[in-house]
């Protein structure tokens, strides 16, 4: 399986602060897989460590009123460009992100309020028709993956990828009940 993942949670420090955002259950999945890890922020041409940004009124506006939604909106141009090139059979990418959140985002008030909807990427993403789950969505376990609160059709394409491909029989997938 090919897996597109945002950098920062496979342990890259490209985190607006210089940090990451290192998740043991998507390394978990990365294990045995293609990965493909994408930051668009830095696709983009913003540096590291930089200034936080939200989206306000639809425009990305760093944290001090400086308009980056050029670069944002270049950085996802390029992760769909990978995309299209690439054929991911999975895009997992970090929650409430301006560029990659999927379900959530800040609010564009810089107040920690979310709304629903998705960041600059993951939004150019699914528009074209990727799949992109939200990395809260993957809960780890032990030997197996459970996979909560996806809806049905992402439960079946995880399903399918993990039995076709996992090659290590003590994998399991389990489904809990949400
Ligand atoms: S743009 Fe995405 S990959 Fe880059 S630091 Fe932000 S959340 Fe992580």
């Amino acid at each position: 399986m090919k897996i597109m993942v945002s950098a920062c949670l496979a342990g890259e420090n490209c985190k607006y602060n210089g940090g990451n955002n290192r998740n043991e259950k998507v390394l978990q999945l990365m294990a045995d897989h293609e990965v493909i890890t994408v930051c668009p922020e830095q696709m983009g041409g913003l540096p590291t460590p930089r200034v936080p940004s939200e989206i306000v009124d639809g425009v990305v506006t760093a944290k001090d009123g400086r308009i980056v939604d050029g670069e944002f909106r270049a950085g996802a141009a390029r992760c769909l460009e990978i995309a299209r090139r690439e054929k991911p059979d999975l895009i997992v990418l970090q929650s409430r992100s301006p560029s990659c959140g999927v379900k959530q985002r800040y609010d564009g008030t810089f107040t920690g309020t979310l709304v629903d909807g998705a960041g600059v990427t993951a939004q150019l993403l699914m528009q074209n028709g990727f799949r992109c789950l939200d990395v809260e969505e993957l809960v780890g376990i032990h030997e197996g993956i459970v996979i909560e609160k996806l809806r049905l059709e992402e439960k079946e394409l995880l399903k399918f990828f993990l039995y076709r491909e996992a090659e290590n029989p003590g994998w399991q997938v389990r489904w809990r009940e949400t």
